[in-house]
């Protein structure tokens, strides 16, 4: 299928989102429709965001929605304007101890996948600043890097996923995604500007050991992520198909309930002890799967529900929930 590309306009952009489950935010804006970085383990078209809207999206000249993913974007371009208005009259703000009243730009695109997903991210950023939210940005993109002047605020933090450090495997598992050392650059640059940032190791192929875990934290530590979020690939709606499609050899064992849940839980323990060995334990965070209930302990899962991250927000004086100190803005530039 060849690329489609178009606008949609979608009624309120600013939706409530259960992503304080992994301590990420209450409520989530998705600039696009469709993701032209097409990752192989992208569960998003599994998603109702996708799965709902199947035979609008083939109206639209996208031949399969689900198999088809990375290959047709719908950009959301009123988002700025609309949300302006929604923050102007919204009196009530959703604050989950564990999503701290944060919106996350994107959960279902990349905010910076190409010109044009950047100009409304920034946009649409710059109105939530005016509104005084707090703004998490989660990219596989380096373009972040030249909306620095804006994104450099006590009040926003920006995050990459950086799953692994090897280019070459990149191009197999998300060949149009920029590649992994691109973003650490992106990430340095960030730290050096006084950005405050956060890193996902995600989602990590199952093949990744403890000494290469070792080797990624020890270099993410040098950028002085907050937090520190991982999870392993995961098996979802038809992810497993387009991995085998990319002749990924271990897209069977994720495939396999048991193969998957073996690996999760070796994978947990070898972060889990790379962490403790460089003292970084604090700022880990397991984003873990209800369906590994017959894995682990129950306890060991629940630990990780809802929990929030260690990380500062400047306070809020319309939060319920706000007793988080001040951040000290002169640290973070001088860092
Ligand atoms: S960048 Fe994110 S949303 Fe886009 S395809 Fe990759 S995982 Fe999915």
């Amino acid at each position: 299928m060849k690329v489609v590309k178009g606008t949609e306009t979608i009624v309120n952009p600013l939706q409530k989102s259960s992503l304080h489950k992994k301590g990420l935010c209450d409520y989530v804006i998705n600039i696009a429709s469709g993701c032209l970085h097409g990752c192989t383990f992208c569960y998003v078209p599994s998603t109702p965001a996708i799965r709902a809207r199947q035979s609008e999206l083939m109206s639209r000249g996208v031949e399969n929605p689900q198999l088809d993913w990375g290959k047709y974007l719908f950009l959301r371009q009123e988002i700025p304007e609309k949300l302006d208005i929604i923050l102007s009259r919204k009196r009530i703000w959703n604050y989950t101890p564990s999503g701290k009243g944060v919106v996350l730009l994107c959960s279902g695109t990349d905010p910076y996948q190409n010109a044009e997903t950047a100009l409304i991210t920034r946009q649409t950023i710059e109105v939530l600043i005016k509104h005084q939210k707090r703004v998490r940005i989660l990219t596989r993109s380096p373009r972040w890097v030249k909306d620095l002047d804006l994104l450099k605020n006590p009040n926003i933090t920006v995050g990459m996923s950086l799953p692994h450090l090897n280019d070459h495997l990149s191009r197999q598992i998300e060949p149009y995604a920029p590649l992994p050392s691109l973003r650490f650059e992106a990430l340095k640059a960030g730290y050096e500007a006084g950005c405050r940032l956060y890193v996902a190791l995600a989602p990590t192929p199952p093949e990744m050991d403890y000494e290469e875990f070792h080797h990624l934290l020890s270099k993410v530590l040098e950028l002085k992520p907050e937090v520190i979020f991982w999870e392993p690939i995961n098996a979802r709606g038809t992810n497993g198909r387009r991995m085998q499609a990319a002749g990924l050899d271990f897209a069977e064992s994720v495939m396999s309930r048991d193969a998957w849940a073996n690996s999760f839980v070796h994978q947990w323990e070898a972060i889990e002890r790379a962490a403790l060995e460089l003292d970084c334990t604090e700022r880990l965070h397991i984003w873990v799967d209800a369906e590994l209930e017959h894995y682990v302990p129950a306890s060991k899962l629940q630990a990780w529900f809802y929990r929030p991250t260690c990380e500062r927000w400047l306070a809020d004086p319309y939060s319920p929930l706000d007793s988080y100190p001040l951040i000290d803005v002169e640290s973070i530039s001088n860092r």
